[in-house]
């Protein structure tokens, strides 16, 4: 595969073309337990094609240096490398350039922002952020199947505060009760956080609807990208969101590398969060002037070959199509939840009607822990993620306390799939499933 060409191709992922996708990711040839990989954990966390392992190995051989500072050859190199990064980036979701901040994952970037809320509801940032301040009779509106790093943000935002946090439930088939979205999202509304897929489900959110709502109600809107910037066109300005995050470690980038996209206006009138080095103007002892947007939001050295690492993951994707990836993924999905249904003892959570889904689903297997279904597939090779996948509530609401979760990403294979299915299969008859 290249990794600069933009694609404008439309076909599916052919045989061949899969096979030299595969070639470019060199954990994929490992053999566990005696058996080729199969890996079916890219919801977690992706693995890395050479091409992004070899922009931060030059990254580091030719352009290391500080970014920012220093009036040296290879910091002049090292800041534009570091900020072309970035453009790539902003391309990459429809944004422009000030509009991106790096953060070090998702996590980081959704408690910059209620951070940043709640400093402002303490009357920092002056006359600018005035309109971001809440306090008691506000409400913070976020749904059911959010991922921890989606909640507990806000929780702590609405206990620093004294807003209220409310949330959106699911109806038993897992997609949003839009009775629900009717009844919570009212004029107290000022922030509405959700999911755009929920890690858990593999169920697409109606984002266009849900910004709609929190617009007619003056409520900013924070869309966790997390687990669709990896696997479809994302354009956060067509979306009409006030801010997204995301995290490149699952996108193909590197660990220790996220992004916040924030509207220009809303960015420039927040305080920071963090403080310190190379987001000033001016500082004296007793106060401190700070830069725009985005250098306001990145105090400190800068995670500068990650973000190198990250750029080049985007172009691969981009080289390869981001629509012809979701429709790889989508049919792969399909495969997966079929084949799933199939199996007596086996339920997949979450099921509407109709819904775009992507290639993620989990499932529970009647009277067996996910723990024991993930240590058998994985004596055949088969890695997936067990546990609550950070998302409690969600399966509390759903009537389990855990469950086993297969994510396919553009190097998944068909056949993965049904090795997947032989062996959740295969786990229901040696762990006696409806016997
Ligand atoms: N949101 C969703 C939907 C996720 O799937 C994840 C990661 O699993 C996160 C947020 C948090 O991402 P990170 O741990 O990279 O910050």
């Amino acid at each position: 595969m290249t990794d600069t060409a933009q694609t404008t191709r439309t076909d599916a992922l052919g045989d061949a073309e899969l096979a030299a996708i595969r070639a470019d990711f060199p954990i994929l040839s490992t053999v566990v337990n005696g058996a080729p990989l199969v890996y079916l954990d890219s919801g977690a966390t992706s693995q890395k094609p050479v091409q992004v392992l070899d922009a931060e190995r030059v990254f580091y051989e030719r352009d290391n240096a500080a970014v920012h500072r220093g009036a040296h050859m290879l910091a002049a190199l090292a800041t534009e490398t570091f900020e072309d990064a970035r453009a790539t980036v902003a391309r990459f979701v429809g944004a422009r350039e000030d509009e991106i901040v790096w953060t070090s994952n998702a996590t980081e970037g959704i408690n910059l922002i209620a951070y940043a809320v709640s400093n402002a509801s303490l009357g920092r940032g002056g006359h600018a952020a005035r309109a971001l301040r809440i306090g008691p009779g506000d409400e913070i509106v976020v749904t059911e199947m959010e991922h921890h790093a989606n909640l507990l943000p806000w929780q702590e935002l609405a206990a620093r505060t004294g807003a209220t946090l409310r949330y959106i439930s699911i109806l038993d088939d897992g997609s949003l009760d839009p009775q629900s979205v009717d009844a919570v999202i009212t004029d107290r509304t000022r922030i509405l956080a959700f999911t755009h897929v929920s890690n858990v489900l593999g169920i697409v959110n109606p984002v266009a609807d849900l910004v709609a709502r929190a617009k007619a109600v003056g409520a900013l809107t924070v869309l966790d990208a997390c687990q669709s910037a990896p696997h479809m066109t994302l354009d956060v300005v067509a979306l009409g969101v006030d801010f997204a995050v995301f995290s490149g470690h699952k996108m193909l980038g590197p660990t220790g590398i996220g992004v916040l996209y924030g509207r220009a206006d809303l960015l420039n009138a927040m305080p920071p969060f963090l403080t310190g080095g190379s987001m000033i103007t001016t500082v004296t002892m007793e106060s401190a002037e700070y830069l725009p947007a985005p250098q306001r939001f990145e105090a400190g050295t800068q995670r500068i070959s990650q973000t190198v690492g990250l750029a080049a993951a985007v172009r691969y994707l981009e080289s390869v199509g981001l629509q012809r990836i979701a429709e790889h993924e989508s049919r792969l999905g399909e495969r997966l939840v079929a084949g799933l249904s199939s199996i007596a003892g086996v339920r997949v959570l979450g099921q509407p009607a109709g819904t775009h889904r992507v290639g993620l689903a989990s499932f529970d297997v009647a009277g067996v822990h996910s723990h024991d279904v993930g240590q058998f597939l994985d004596d055949r090779g088969i890695a997936v993620r067990v546990g609550h996948h950070c998302a409690q509530p969600l399966h509390r609401r759903l009537g389990v306390t855990s469950s086993t979760r297969a994510s396919a990403y553009l190097y998944s294979t068909d056949a993965e799939i049904d090795q997947l299915l032989t062996g959740v299969a295969d786990a229901t008859t040696f762990f006696g499933v409806g016997s």
